[in-house]
């Protein structure tokens, strides 16, 4: 009996049935924007094979064109090299239908924030994946719980809230909604580390805890433009400098892309009602001019084909 029973271990740990074993070999992305090209060179950089699904062709060929062009760039600062980029494009297949979708052990989420839009992926994809996959959502203010709710595998569903730029951002939010499960959290949890990422576990709360944080300082530094306190340049140098950021906030809005920064502030506006979150002038009329920052060459600055702030 107790052979048995090993036999039936050792079986499970080999399972090829996707989701079944503790090991991921192959993980869907829905949606390749900002976001979902650089989980996928992050996924795929770490050996795994990975399925991109884009809305359409169009869109899937500038997913492809972008990521390629971001890791030429990195290849051409000696952050990466040839064998690297061509190491990551043979492990990713690019798609715009969810024929696949049945061959993977997680399904990541990473379409635009619109809870409707991402409510139907999730019905969805809940028909056609094994019944063991665990489906990520990469929102960053929407409810994870009512996305669970919407499938028959709640206690598999949970949200990993990565940052741009995705390879270079050391830390990623696990979120547990409601339903989520301990296992799927300690899976999780461990395929982040395989990612090389420091995981930060949160509760389901709008905009958790850093787009929570950082959305009213990229609103007060839009104010403050406003108001003709500063130049965006020098908001943003007086920032950097003053405290040691990376980026400064009306660069970091423009590499994050306006039309999601307003998405999030709505989002947590509505369900939070706290004046800080309600969306500086500059920042409607910018997404109204579909001046959506980096992603489309102008947003507070004017970016050359590089992705280079111009003079
Ligand atoms: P984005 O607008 O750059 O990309 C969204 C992509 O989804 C587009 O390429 C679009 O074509 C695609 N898409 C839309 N409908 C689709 C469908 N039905 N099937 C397949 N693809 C579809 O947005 P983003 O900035 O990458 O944000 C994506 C998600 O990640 C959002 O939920 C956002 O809140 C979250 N997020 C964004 C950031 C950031 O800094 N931009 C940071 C953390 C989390």
């Amino acid at each position: 009996m107790q052979e048995e029973n090993l036999k039936l271990e050792d079986l499970l740990s080999n399972s090829s049935v996707p989701g079944e074993s503790d090991t991921i070999t192959k993980v869907a992305i829905i949606g390749a924007g900002v976001m979902g090209q650089g989980i996928a060179q992050t996924i795929a950089g770490s050996g795994i094979d990975v399925i991109i699904v884009e809305i359409n062709d169009i869109s899937l060929n500038r997913a492809k064109t972008s990521l390629s062009e971001f890791i030429d760039k990195e290849i051409k600062r000696w952050a990466m090299t040839n064998s690297e980029k061509k190491a990551i494009f043979s492990r990713i297949d690019w798609e715009t239908n969810f024929n696949h979708l049945n061959e993977c052990d997680l399904i990541v989420e990473a379409v635009t924030e619109d809870f409707e839009l991402k409510m139907k992926i999730f019905k969805e994809i809940d028909e056609l994946a094994e019944e063991n996959c665990i489906f990520i959502s990469n929102t960053s203010t929407l409810s994870l719980t009512k996305l669970a709710e919407a499938t028959k595998r709640p206690d598999k569903v949970i949200g990993l809230h990565f940052l741009t730029p995705v390879s270079k951002i050391p830390v990623v939010e696990v979120v547990k909604c409601l339903h989520t499960s301990n296992e799927t959290v300690n899976k999780i949890k461990t395929f982040t580390k395989i990612l090389g990422k420091t995981p930060v576990e949160v509760y389901e709360y709008p905009g958790f805890v850093t787009t929570r944080a950082i959305v009213p300082l990229l609103n007060e530094a839009m104010y403050i433009l406003l108001e003709g306190v500063a130049t965006a340049k020098d908001i943003d140098t007086a920032m950097k400098l003053g405290y040691n950021f990376q980026y400064g906030p009306l660069e970091m809005a423009d590499m994050m892309g306006l039309d999601e920064v307003l998405a999030w502030m709505e989002s947590l506006w509505k369900t939070l009602g706290e004046p800080r979150y309600r969306a500086c002038p500059i920042l409607r009329k910018l997404v109204r001019e579909r001046k959506l920052g980096k992603k489309t060459g102008e947003g507070f600055y004017r970016y050359d084909e590089n992705g280079n702030i111009t003079p």
